[in-house]
């Protein structure tokens, strides 16, 4: 259910509504924008009804049930959109933010040139695994903490952000100290022991759809994050598994409108992991903004022939420069910043 408090109910009032609400056994997620303070009330459905005398007390609107399955995350909860900052850059707040860097952490000498290239064509925030979820465990598994300590001395000499995935709940606090967002991989876009971890810490958490993942299932699975109370989320599509053998994944362009529409959370896209090869990664960026993403996560590598992973999906430094060019063009074009 969702409480609709009138715009000039007090701190009291509020605070009164989200104590009879406890009493029901719901939880209480106080939602704050400009037109006032909505309280989603979040339970089992036991004791809906009673939920409604809520209505009688002073400061209360109204009450109305919410539809949809993914209560937090939907657009019924929070009408306005939702942006979320990271050091001073705003993310779906009108500006095309740009995350790029290799798949992989691999050593000083790759992760210092790519920083300084992509930070050098104007990308604010660097990625790079230092934890890598491999299809074959016979495959390079990322630095660890090691790669996690090069990415803090990027972020200091570039001054970016820095993105990277977290695989396990027992290395949440461990990435968390080093990272500026946490990513969650496709292939943990299920993992609900991890995504609840992930909702108890304060970072932001770049979350990708997993790749047989429905937009709905892709929703609930950020219900797991949202519902511990982490409410910095950015849902990021990074295609899925289609029938289609000419490209590594598909890139669900639809997902874009379609997740703007039901909630009010920013939407980035991936489009190296979706297209699996460089020479589609721009044309998909160009249509994810035309579609309306809020932003990218794009891999670049130096010297993408011996990249220890996805290097034949990584961007060279001068065609991610060309391409940061365009975008911003395109992003004008748009009425938005890149
Ligand atoms: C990645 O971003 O490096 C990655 C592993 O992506 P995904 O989880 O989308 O496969
Ligand atoms: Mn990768």
């Amino acid at each position: 259910m969702l409480v609709i408090m009138e715009e000039k109910a007090t701190p009291e009032e509020v605070e009164e509504v989200m104590e009879r609400i406890r009493a029901l056994d719901y939880e209480c997620h106080r939602i704050e924008d400009e037109k006032g303070v909505v309280i989603g009330a979040i339970g089992n459905g036991r004791g809906r009804h009673r939920l409604q005398v809520v209505e009688c007390l002073s400061g209360v609107e109204r009450v109305v049930p919410i539809s949809s399955p993914y209560k937090l995350a939907s657009r019924e909860t929070k009408k306005v959109k939702s942006y979320l900052k990271v050091n001073d850059i705003e993310i779906g707040n009108g500006r095309v933010v740009v995350m790029a860097g290799p798949c992989a952490v691999e050593s000083e000498e790759q992760l210092m040139e790519t920083a300084g290239a992509v930070s050098e064509a104007g990308a604010s925030i660097l990625r790079g695994g230092a934890f890598k979820p491999r299809t074959s465990p016979y495959s390079f598994q990322g630095l660890g903490e090691e790669g996690l300590k090069l990415l803090a001395k990027a972020r200091e000499r570039f001054r970016l952000s820095v993105v990277t995935e977290v695989t396990n709940p027992q290395d949440v606090d461990l990435v968390a100290s080093y990272a500026d967002i946490l990513q969650i991989g496709a292939r943990n876009a299920q993992n609900f022991s991890l995504l609840k971890e992930v909702g108890c810490v304060g970072k932001p958490v770049l979350f990708k759809r997993g790749m047989m993942t429905s937009v709905e299932e892709f929703l609930m699975s950020a219900e797991y994050i949202l519902s511990e109370g982490n409410g910095k989320v950015i849902l990021c599509e990074r295609g899925i598994r289609t029938f289609e053998t000419s490209t590594r994944n598909t890139l669900d362009i639809s997902a874009v409108p379609v997740l703007k529409e039901k909630t009010h959370l920013p939407v980035i896209v991936d489009p190296s992991h979706a297209a699996g090869d460089w020479k589609y990664v721009s044309s998909l960026s160009m249509a994810a903004v035309a579609a309306g993403a809020d932003g990218l996560l794009i891999e670049v590598h130096p010297w993408p022939e011996r990249a220890l992973s996805d290097g034949s999906q990584s961007l060279k430094p001068d065609r991610f420069r060309k391409l940061m060019n365009d975008l911003r063009q395109l992003a004008r074009l748009m009425g938005k910043d890149a």
